[in-house]
């Protein structure tokens, strides 16, 4: 059966069995009533209306039976009205409900169903318009992300194209286009690989190895990996080393791969005669790696976006450089080992990176 009139029926029924024990009350209750109020009248007539005690009590009890069934039927018809409104006001709130649904299952993300109210179908319209929200902001990001990777892809496929052409075509030696087309298609690795990192970064799908890790041999490998490259580029890199009893709880590769992307984008970032620096500072259970650099800085509007899926303050997309996923990859993995990386920056002057990490339990 329909919900409308299931609701209303089972309204019915609850009108029916009250109207129903108001009757049986009401005759029961009021006969020894009736027989008090005739005893009064009895005393007040004497012994000579003896005869009409019986009379009486009839009559008491047939107006009282006649004023109930002339109440009943308008209390009845108010009753089916409200319980019909009732009804009606439920139905309508699942039927909208209802139609939500399927707008949103035909991909309608946009749909949203009227909140007016206070009681629990409000609620339920709500959570439903909540829900309705992330699913819009899922499905948005869902084709965000397949416009970027095609785009991304795009650039070093039609390199290697350009490449394979020439080399046919004879304008280019076979093995230099070989080893330009190496390098695209080792480019196009990295991306993958990056991709499927932030995948599981952002699903919380990333296996860590926790431990203790003594903070100075961190930023020590760190600096190890890095001083050619900085030396290279005319850039200095001043590492302070924090004391050997801070000990922090990460996973060494992952903490080492969050240190390579601040150090490499300071790098790309400084031009030759800047200098970028690395401290560490205790506060409480946890520690601040801060990186900071001399270079061109981030503009305010995009400092928060930068930690973005494939955002790049440069917009027009340099091919060979990075693919904007590098900071939601550390952002990811910081917060996977339960701390934060976050920016400030003041442009034209530089910026400064500072990655939040948990001391180790043994040492907190
Ligand atoms: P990319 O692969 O482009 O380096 P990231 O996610 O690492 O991607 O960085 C996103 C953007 O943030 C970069 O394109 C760059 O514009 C900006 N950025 C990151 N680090 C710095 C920095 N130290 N100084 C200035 N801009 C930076």
């Amino acid at each position: 059966m329909r919900l409308f009139p299931r609701l209303l029926l089972n309204h019915l029924v609850v009108v029916t069995v009250t109207a129903s024990m108001l009757l049986i009350v009401a005759e029961l209750s009021a006969q020894p009533f009736i027989q008090h109020h005739v005893a009064q009248m009895m005393e007040l007539i004497g012994t000579q209306g003896n005869h009409m005690r019986s009379d009486l009590t009839n009559g008491m009890r047939l107006t009282l039976t006649r004023a109930l069934l002339a109440a009943l039927p308008l209390a009845l018809l108010v009753a089916v009205l409200t319980a019909w409104v009732a009804a009606r006001r439920v139905t309508a709130s699942v039927r909208h409900l209802q139609a939500g649904s399927r707008a949103i299952a035909s991909g309608q993300y946009d749909r949203r169903l009227p909140e007016d109210g206070e009681d629990e179908l409000t609620e339920l319209a709500r959570s439903f318009n909540t829900m309705a929200g992330a699913l819009a902001r899922v499905e948005q990001t869902r084709a965000e992300l397949i416009g970027n990777v095609a785009h991304e892809l795009r650039t070093p496929v039609a390199a290697v194209r350009g490449y394979a052409e020439a080399a046919q075509d004879g304008i280019l030696p076979a093995d230099k286009a070989l080893a330009a087309i190496a390098r695209e298609v080792a480019g196009m690795e990295r991306l993958t690989h990056d991709l499927s990192l932030v995948s599981r970064v952002e699903g919380g799908r990333v296996e860590l190895h926790l431990r203790s890790v003594p903070l100075g041999d961190l930023l020590r490998q760190a600096q190890d990996r890095f001083h050619l490259a900085f030396e290279d580029r005319g850039v200095t890199l001043e590492v302070e080393r924090p004391a050997a009893d801070v000990v922090v709880w990460v996973d060494a590769q992952r903490a080492q791969q969050v240190l390579a992307n601040l150090l490499s984008n300071a790098l790309k970032h400084t031009p030759a005669g800047g200098t970028v620096r690395v401290w560490a500072g205790v506060h409480g259970a946890e520690v601040t790696v801060a990186v900071a650099d001399t270079g061109s800085g981030i503009a305010p509007e995009h400092l928060d976006r930068v930690f973005e899926r494939f955002y790049r303050v440069d917009a027009a997309r340099t091919p060979g450089e990075g693919s904007g996923v590098g900071l939601t990859i550390a952002r990811g993995l910081a917060r996977a080992m339960q701390g934060d990386l976050t920016a400030t920056s003041v442009p034209g002057q530089g910026s400064t990176f500072r990655w939040t990490v948990p001391l180790s339990p043994a040492a907190a």
